[in-house]
């Protein structure tokens, strides 16, 4: 059969024996007319595949070109040269498909990783985006594995949604009217009753509202799905289209939230340590040699896998906003004024102060509680603090874990359950009522203190792998500008 052929992580698992196997892959290096690298994604490590001189005619030879195709038949034997211990002594050799190597546009030298973004459909072929897309998937596995083995739900929340509650003005919109003539009422304003959903509907910023619905009857949930922001955050972090999951837990608190969440994390870097070790030593050694091109201050202290084991070794920091507050004002960074934003009990900290409370002060993932509840979203928790005496007003019961060199990776909270409590936030806050009369109606019959969070799974992947931009762990990134692919 065609398709009966060995995997090159499978075959270099073996003992060398003389084993007769089938390899197909693509070529990475071609060197003497003898010896040739392939790879076919399964692992990092190339196959040797030696060439006996004279065994093979010229015209074939000279189609062994980067990324050609190639079906090889072959012995397993003990690898003469150095590097690897096995060799593939070719009998027969099949050209699947040629490869223009004076068009091919990935040589076999470093590339930026700003060049490969530009051919991000060859990619994949580099060892940096081998290593990185594995990784991906084993989390994306893992994440499946740690809520299945909980008894979770995964709960499919929709795409379109039609609620405006979240995000407002970060939405991508989703209609068939059409552009140059869309059908308006008297005052002027576009008419979405003639809409395809005879509404106003957008791309979903998140399934939290939804996944409440499912928490509140089956006690667990989680979503896992593309969300979508119309935020124009050109950053290193952000993307328009990301991924996001979503446990959502009836009779949770705060607490539970912020132990279920660290347990979660720590259970997808442990997973891909014991599944990915030789992708991640790979990516180790990237890093490392990118940093050398670093001033010795902008280094990190650790190394990708020592900073893993300390997160797996270590219990997060848990502090409250006002705690942090006070750290930030107590450090040297904010005496010296080196902080671009000002800092005080009330504002929406900036990148550089959470970096400051992670990356100098902690050193460690830090979870803030208790932000002030005019910075933080209606559904949250009220908590009753306020202490106009220091000009504090009230809390909500909100959790932000912050990851060093990522910044925010996990955002949630404790909901508020209370419906006169939920409803006066929501006028306050200008959120329709009655639009959400599905969402009020968990609070009405039953309701029950529950929590939940949004882990973006690109920061995550991030974190684990250590690569710097968000755009080099999703396969084709979506940003203001770039939609290519
Ligand atoms: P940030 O302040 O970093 O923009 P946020 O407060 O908007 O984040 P949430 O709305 O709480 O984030 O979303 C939950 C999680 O989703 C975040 O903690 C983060 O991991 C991830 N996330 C949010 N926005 C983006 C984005 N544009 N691209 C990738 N991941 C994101
Ligand atoms: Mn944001």
């Amino acid at each position: 059969m065609f398709n009966k052929r060995t995997k090159i992580k499978e075959l270099l698992a073996q003992e060398p024996a003389g084993q007769e196997v089938t390899v197909m892959g693509w070529v990475r290096t071609f060197r003497n007319n003898q010896f040739m690298a392939i790879n076919d994604g399964s692992t990092n490590n190339n196959l040797q595949v030696v060439l006996e001189l004279g065994k093979f005619d010229d015209d074939t030879l000279k189609r062994i070109t980067t990324s050609a195709s190639v079906k090889v038949k072959g012995k397993a034997v003990p690898s003469l040269g150095k590097g690897q211990k096995m060799d593939l002594t070719a009998e027969t050799l099949e050209i699947l498909g040629d490869s223009d190597a004076e068009k091919y546009p990935l040589q076999p030298k470093k590339h930026s990783l700003e060049f490969l973004r530009e051919i991000a459909h060859l990619r994949f072929r580099t060892n940096t985006f081998g290593a990185v897309f594995r990784v991906r998937h084993a989390l994306a596995f893992a994440i499946h594995k740690f809520f299945n083995d909980k008894g979770f739900v995964y709960m499919h929340t929709p795409i379109i949604t039609a609620s405006d509650a979240e995000g407002a003005g970060e939405m991508f919109r989703v209609s068939t009217l059409p552009f140059d003539n869309p059908p308006r009422n008297e005052d002027g304003s576009i008419n979405f009753k003639e809409d395809f959903f005879g509404r106003s509907t957008n791309l979903t910023v998140s399934g939290q509202l939804e996944g409440e619905l499912g928490a509140t009857a089956f006690g667990e949930i989680y979503t896992f799905g593309p969300t979508f922001r119309a935020e124009n955050s050109n950053t290193a972090r952000h993307l328009a289209e990301f991924w996001m999951i979503e446990p959502e837990v009836a009779f949770n608190d705060l607490e539970d939230n912020a132990d279920l969440a660290e347990e979660f994390i720590k259970y997808l870097i442990r997973y891909a340590m014991e599944h990915n070790r030789e992708d991640l030593d790979f990516l180790a050694q990237r890093l490392a040699e990118e940093e050398k091109q670093l001033p010795q201050d902008k280094r990190s202290e650790m190394g990708l896998i020592e900073k893993l084991e300390f997160v797996l070794n270590n219990d997060f920091e848990r502090i409250t906003y006002t705690e942090a507050i006070d750290i930030l004002l107590q450090s040297p960074a904010y005496k010296k004024k080196k902080f671009a934003y000002d800092v005080k009990w009330g504002i929406d900290m900036q990148s550089e102060h959470e970096r400051y409370l992670v990356e100098k002060h902690f050193k460690k993932p830090v979870i803030v509680t208790n932000y002030p509840a005019a910075i933080k979203a209606f559904y949250m928790r009220m908590n009753d603090d306020a202490n106009p005496e220091l000009g504090h007003g009230p809390t909500v019961a909100a959790m932000d874990i912050l990851a060093p060199g990522i910044g925010e990776i996990v955002g949630g909270s404790q909901r508020e359950e209370r419906l006169d409590r939920l409803e006066e936030r929501m006028k306050e806050m200008h959120v329709p009522v009655e639009e959400l009369w599905w969402y009020l109606d968990t609070r009405r019959f039953g309701t029950v203190p529950h929590s939940g969070f949004g882990l973006g799974f690109e920061r995550m992947v991030q974190f684990v792998t250590g690569m710097g931009n968000i755009r080099d762990v999703i396969a084709f990134p979506r940003t203001p500008g770039s939609a290519e692919f």
